[in-house]
Order: C-alpha cells, then structure tokens, then sequence
C-alpha cells in the first residue's frame, strides 16, 4: 500500500495503467515487494492494440 511507482518509474507513460507491476511478481522476481514488476515492451506492444479494440468496441 505504501508502495510509489512514480519516484521509480518517473516518466514512464505507462504509469496509469501499470503502477510499477504486480506486487508478487515483484517479490518473485526480485525479492522485493517494494521493487517494480516491469512490462514496459509488453505494453508498448499491447497498447495500440488495446486502444484499437477500445475504440473499435465504442
Ligand atoms: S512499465 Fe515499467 S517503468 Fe512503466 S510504470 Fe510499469 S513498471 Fe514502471
């Protein structure tokens, strides 16, 4: 709960919709709840996409 991806992630556009990952992939990746969980080149990825079925879905 006390976790703050903006000091982090500072910049990231991905921000909203991320938050620095999943708590628990956090501790299993890096042993640190208080760590991020980085998806960042699956959401470039994922993103126009998911814009385009947005729209596409009105
Ligand atoms: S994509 Fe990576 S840098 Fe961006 S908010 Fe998520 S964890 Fe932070």
């Amino acid at each position: 709960m006390t976790f703050d991806p903006c000091k982090i992630c500072r910049g990231c556009p991905y921000i909203p919709i991320c938050g620095g990952g999943c708590r628990m992939a956090a501790y299993l990746k890096k042993g640190d709840f208080q760590d991020i969980a980085c998806e960042r080149e699956y959401l470039e990825k994922a993103a126009p996409e998911i814009v385009k079925y947005e729209y596409l879905a009105g």
